[in-house]
């Protein structure tokens, strides 16, 4: 358990790519609780809209996400922040890593990483879904040169081995699991700027976290993996380490996780088919 503390700042922090479903319900309602636990005053909690990919997020779904959570009663602190506004943010702290000599660039397709791949190990659930096999790592800079001069798009990946020698060993809290080392070799060189988007999930969470003042993570235990790289980017840009709290992810009565397709079970179907905040709350068990 945490221990009671100070003025704590935590936040909600979903995508708009999609309805909100009882298992978002579950985080951000689980959110708010901790933060009243073990907070004073109840802690502050921010609501970070997370729409770095322009393709799959939607102005819609986060009119709709502002409105469930208004409906399952939480209340912020204004402003809510939005992932797509701070690209020059990213970036600037972006040009520190490259300053740094910690990334290089990507060219690589994902059919080139499948092909290439003979370490895939966490391959499932690494943070870039596979655990990317170096190809472009060691290519000369007159070979970069060349690449880049016919316009070939490509991503900017962490030197991970550079930055661990930096960090040394880390680790980090969490009230359910204990304290963990951090492990973030196992996650190869992730992507901090993919090809398309000129920042990553891991990039942005870490500077918005760090920059908002964020001490205390609740999120669902399928992001675990990405607080052991995310702990390793923090010390790069010297934020504060933060406390963490990885929950339970909520199943349907079939044993399936809920997701985005499960169009029945939004939030929104649920409130337009007469269900109220109290009934969602027994729902999923709060
Ligand atoms: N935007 C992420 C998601 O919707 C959550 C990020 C986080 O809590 O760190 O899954």
């Amino acid at each position: 358990m945490f221990s009671a503390n100070k003025n704590i700042i935590t936040r909600f922090a979903p995508s708009p790519s999609g309805y909100l479903h009882l298992g978002h319900a579950y985080s951000a309602l689980m959110t708010a609780k901790i933060a009243k636990d073990v907070g004073e005053n109840n802690g502050c909690l921010l609501l970070r809209i997370e729409d770095i990919d322009r393709s799959r997020c939607h102005k819609i779904f986060e009119h709709n996400i502002i409105t469930d959570l208004t409906w399952l009663g939480l209340k912020w602190q204004m402003p809510i922040l939005r992932q797509s506004d701070r690209f020059d943010i990213y970036d600037s702290f972006l040009t520190k890593l490259t300053d740094s000599d910690l990334t290089y660039p990507c060219f690589c397709s994902r059919k080139d990483i499948i092909n290439n791949i003979d370490r895939v190990l966490n391959a499932e659930h690494g943070p870039d879904r596979a655990i990317y096999p170096e190809t472009c790592k060691h290519l000369a800079d007159i070979e970069v040169s060349k690449l880049k001069s016919t316009g070939k798009p490509y991503a900017i990946r962490l030197h991970m081995d550079r930055a661990v020698a930096i960090t040394g060993q880390l680790d980090f809290f969490d009230d359910i699991l204990g304290r963990i080392k951090v492990d973030a070799i196992s996650y190869g060189d992730i992507i901090l700027a993919r090809k398309d988007i000129a920042s990553s999930y891991n990039l942005s969470v870490v500077i918005d976290d760090g920059l908002q003042g964020v001490n205390l993570i609740t999120r669902g235990i399928d992001l675990l993996h990405a607080t052991h790289v995310q702990r390793v980017l923090q010390r790069l840009f010297n934020f504060e380490e933060p406390i963490y709290h990885h929950h339970k992810l909520l199943s349907d009565e079939n044993g399936r996780r809920y997701a985005k397709r499960d169009r029945a079970l939004t939030l929104k179907s649920l409130r337009e088919n007469g269900k109220k905040p109290n009934d969602i709350k027994q729902m999923i068990g709060l």
